[in-house]
């Protein structure tokens, strides 16, 4: 029984808060609406609230407060008693699920995932049929407003300015082998593509096969492997997470590699810490959850603390600042490692931006449901980026890289997106 099944057990966690407001300073929601709702500590209240009657899980006010929180542990950072205020917000999530059941349209969006064939080819059918929404742009893609179908976007929340990049009608795990070889391989490692990497970036995945095949390390990129669920569990359908986590583990275990590599930090942080929370207690799989734990990298960490990578020799001629995606630095504590080794690359000046760990504004889907905050956090991250000069932004998650490359149309001065790993194999091919 966890605090995801019973919200009762959530009360240690409200006890250590001690409602000192450091939150607030760190917190992009209150940074942008000001008000004490947006942050932990009014959230601790809501959560205080509901267990001793105060307030219902049913009322509309309180959902919408619940679910204005982008889960980015910026609070968590900031916080002098530790309060794991993720636990806190997403046992309460998974306690309105229980009561008011999924609106319906996450609902079909989650029954979707939970059939991982339905789910590929509702997203192969997707990209096939995206240029009729949509109006391309050179390398993107953004809703047309002049598309008769541009209300299709609007009504599941993506604003019609909006730039998003293009769903490939040729999936990474279409692209490759299940096995990709290299001659002397040192060791084998499973990779986790996660569904950003497979549908949306797939040259990204390629990259980080490539720079792990360059270094001698053999890869196995299960087939079976399906969406890491993060999705699902912050939206409360917890039922969904550990049906999608179980399933995962299932697949790598086949895999015979001796650690699992990741290219994003949501996904990576499911695996790191998400799968054990979901599944303590499970005799079967809380075990496997715990094994695969301590055995995830995110790919950055991987090349630099466990096979030392071999240094690139391309020059690339590129000014690169870096932003923090909030799974990759406060839930996988990965920060150091891909400044490293954009550093490390020839003719890469870097530029270390203002807040450079500051939220986004992406959360995922957030962006979708509140996107005027959204847009303004990201404004005030683009601005950041904006005063070092760059021509690049690098960052270490596909869905930062959504919300980055959207907002540099909006705010920025025409700086390319792209993942640090893109780089690293750039400059590896062009030795
Ligand atoms: S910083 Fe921590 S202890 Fe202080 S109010 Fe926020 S959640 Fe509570
Ligand atoms: S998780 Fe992020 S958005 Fe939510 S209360 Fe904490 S700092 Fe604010």
């Amino acid at each position: 029984m966890t605090v995801y099944d019973d919200l009762t057990l959530v009360r240690a966690e409200l006890d250590r808060c001690m409602k000192c407001g450091n939150c607030m300073a760190v917190c992009p929601i209150y940074a942008t609406v000001k008000n004490e709702a947006g942050v932990a500590r009014g959230k601790v209240g809501v959560a205080e609230a509901v267990l001793s009657g105060d307030l219902a899980l049913d009322d509309k006010a309180v959902v919408e407060m619940l679910f204005n929180c982008l889960v980015c542990k910026s609070c968590m950072q900031n916080c002098p008693t530790k309060v794991h205020f993720d636990r806190i917000i997403l046992a309460l999530r998974a306690a309105v699920v229980r009561k008011n059941g999924l609106p319906w349209l996450k609902d079909l969006i989650f029954s979707l995932l939970r059939n991982p064939r339905l789910f590929d080819a509702g997203l192969r059918i997707g990209a096939a049929f995206q240029g009729v929404a949509f109006r391309t742009h050179p390398e993107q893609q953004a809703i047309s407003p002049r598309s008769p179908f541009a209300w299709i976007g609007k009504s599941a929340g993506f604003d019609a300015s909006r730039f998003l990049p293009a769903l490939t009608t040729h999936p990474l795990r279409d692209r490759v082998p299940e096995t990709i070889q290299t001659p002397n391989a040192r060791t084998r490692v499973a990779f986790f593509t996660g569904c950003s990497l497979n549908y949306f970036y797939p040259q990204a995945g390629l990259d980080v096969i490539q720079v792990l095949t360059e270094n001698h390390v053999e890869v196995v990129v299960p087939n079976e492997q399906q969406c890491c669920g993060i999705a699902v569990f912050v939206h409360g359908d917890i039922d969904t997470a550990r049906t999608l986590a179980r399933n995962n583990l299932d697949a790598f275990e086949k895999s015979g590699a001796e650690y699992l590599v990741t290219g994003c930090g949501s996904c990576g942080g499911a695996w790191q810490h998400e799968y054990k929370e979901l599944l303590a207690g499970d005799p079967v799989y809380g075990p496997k959850a715990e094994y695969w734990s301590s055995r995830t990298y995110d790919i950055s960490t991987f090349l630099l603390n466990v096979i030392d990578y071999r240094r690139p020799t391309g020059k690339l001629d590129a000014v690169v600042t870096y932003h923090d995606s909030c799974h990759l630095k406060k839930s996988m504590q990965v920060f150091e490692e891909p400044r490293e080794i954009l550093k490390s690359i020839p003719g890469v000046v870097f530029k270390e931006m203002p807040q450079a760990d500051a939220c986004c504004g992406s959360g995922g889907s957030y962006v979708l449901t509140h996107f005027d905050t959204s847009t303004d956090i990201a404004r005030r991250k683009i601005e950041n980026a904006g005063k070092t000069g760059a021509r690049t932004i690098a960052t270490g998650c596909p869905a930062c890289m959504m919300q980055l490359l959207d907002n540099v149309n909006r705010h920025g001065n025409g700086q390319a997106v792209t993942h640090y790993i893109c780089l690293l194999a750039r400059s590896y091919r062009s030795e």
